[in-house]
């Protein structure tokens, strides 16, 4: 069993107390008959646990889920076990053996295939944005050593597959995978080249390659691989994406929809008080008018006028971060769990979409780069990498783990007839 895993995940350490937002709230922990007796003999042995057990961990029937017990959050959010330092009491007087798995491997997303193990990392804790904003980015997963783990993996594995076994489309998920990772490092593309590139590469893919595919598909896949691999594809892409226009505004209409609904009906969600400074910020421009509630034009107007605003080496950075937000994106998710490769592209550019208006929006961000003259450019990079990593995490934790969220926009993108490569055009050249 070989292990691989990107740079930052390889020497990920989770900072505990000093973290500025801990993960340790807000969630129903799941833990399997194992732990939970594991953490009954832990509570036999130190009085201190005996009543937040008998307080806080129920007993749930979650056999799917391999659930025998869960770990109620206070009143306040937080997870009973913390104390005043805001260290799990658990760890610290039982090590990682009495920790159930979601304790124990959070922020790790780890896959099998073939035998070897790949660990990637979820956005959702901001120790892993700022390994992977701040990493050399070498492209790909490197092979580590097994000890990157806090424990021997067992049944914390979230898919698996086996190429030899398995049906066509996993069968060629490793190939395709990788060349949709070769387009996401490629340093020569922009981000938005690379979204633009791998949505038409898994356009033309999905039309034979999906989970209805057959043995028949391998000789497609294998031909249309060697055709989009061409540098020829490369560059009428980068030329289609540069002259195509987004008349009907109909990416930034999808954008302006969804952040209306998140700010109206999920109040309570961390990223939402960000949502309202950046509408409220708009409605000051444009004299009172609410742009999120009328026509288009005036969250056009706003909204380019802001992006011509940020300084080139603000773009650049911003940029950059987020190409490694779909380069973890890609190696952290897989693409069969969706029914072909293109519907997992068109929701991945959509969330980049609002990922990019959230940090070309940022109040804070745009103020900084019309200081410009006030500020060194050291001090303007690091600003705007703490922005980003706060935003990134934030987006990660309230809309990307929200897979009901996602799943309603997928079907609407479904009833509007949205599942086409013009959609990924419109998100990409209007945001
Ligand atoms: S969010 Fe990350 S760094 Fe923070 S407490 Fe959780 S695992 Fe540790």
């Amino acid at each position: 069993m070989t292990f691989y895993s990107t740079d930052y995940m390889a020497s990920f350490r989770c900072i505990g107390s000093e973290c500025e937002d801990t993960c340790c709230k807000q969630w129903a922990v799941r833990i399997d008959d194992q732990h939970y007796a594991a953490l009954q003999r832990l509570a036999d042995k130190h009085p201190v646990l005996a009543n937040i057990v008998v307080e806080s961990v129920v007993r749930v029937e979650d056999e799917e889920n391999d659930a025998y017990a869960s770990i109620e959050m206070k009143d306040n959010g937080f997870c009973p076990f913390l104390d005043a330092q805001q260290l799990c009491r658990i760890q610290t007087l039982g090590g990682f053996d009495a920790l159930g798995n979601t304790c124990t491997f959070f922020p790790r997303v780890i896959y099998e295939i073939d035998g070897d193990i790949e660990v990637a990392g979820a956005f959702s804790c901001p120790e892993v944005v700022r390994g992977c904003l701040s990493s050399s980015n070498r492209p790909g997963l490197i092979e580590v050593d097994r000890q990157i783990l806090p424990r021997d993996v067992g049944d914390a594995i979230s898919n698996r597959i086996s190429t030899r076994d398995g049906t066509c489309y996993e069968k060629h998920f490793p190939t395709v995978r990788d060349y949709f990772l070769q387009i996401a490092f490629d340093p020569m593309l922009t981000s938005k080249q690379k979204m633009y590139t791998l949505c038409y590469s898994s356009h033309r893919l999905s039309a034979q390659y999906n989970n209805d595919c057959g043995e028949e598909a391998s000789q497609f896949v294998e031909q249309e691989l060697e055709r989009l691999g061409s540098k020829e594809i490369k560059s009428l892409l980068g030329e289609r994406l540069e002259h195509y226009v987004d008349e009907e505004k109909l990416g930034l209409i999808t954008v302006q929809s969804i952040f209306l609904i998140r700010s109206q009906h999920y109040q309570d969600e961390p990223l939402t008080p960000y949502i309202n400074d950046i509408i409220n910020s708009y409605v000051r421009e444009l004299h009172d008018e609410n742009p999120f509630t009328t026509e288009i034009e005036g969250l056009h107007q706003v909204y380019h006028r802001r992006k011509h605003a940020i300084l080139d080496i603000a773009r650049s950075q911003i940029e950059d971060y987020l190409s490694r937000h779909l380069q973890n994106c890609l190696l952290r998710e897989w693409y069969i769990r969706f029914p072909d490769p293109f519907s997992y592209m068109l929701m991945l550019t959509l969330r980049q979409a609002l990922l990019r208006f959230l940090l070309y929006s940022h109040p804070s961000i745009y103020k900084w780069c019309l200081e410009e003259q006030e500020h060194e450019a050291t001090t303007l990079h690091k600003v705007i990498e703490e922005l980003s990593i706060e935003m990134l995490f934030l987006f990660s934790r309230s809309i990307e783990h929200d897979t009901q969220f996602l799943q309603n926009i997928y079907s609407a993108l479904i009833t509007e007839q949205m599942m086409e490569l013009k959609t990924c055009l419109c998100l990409l050249k209007g945001v």
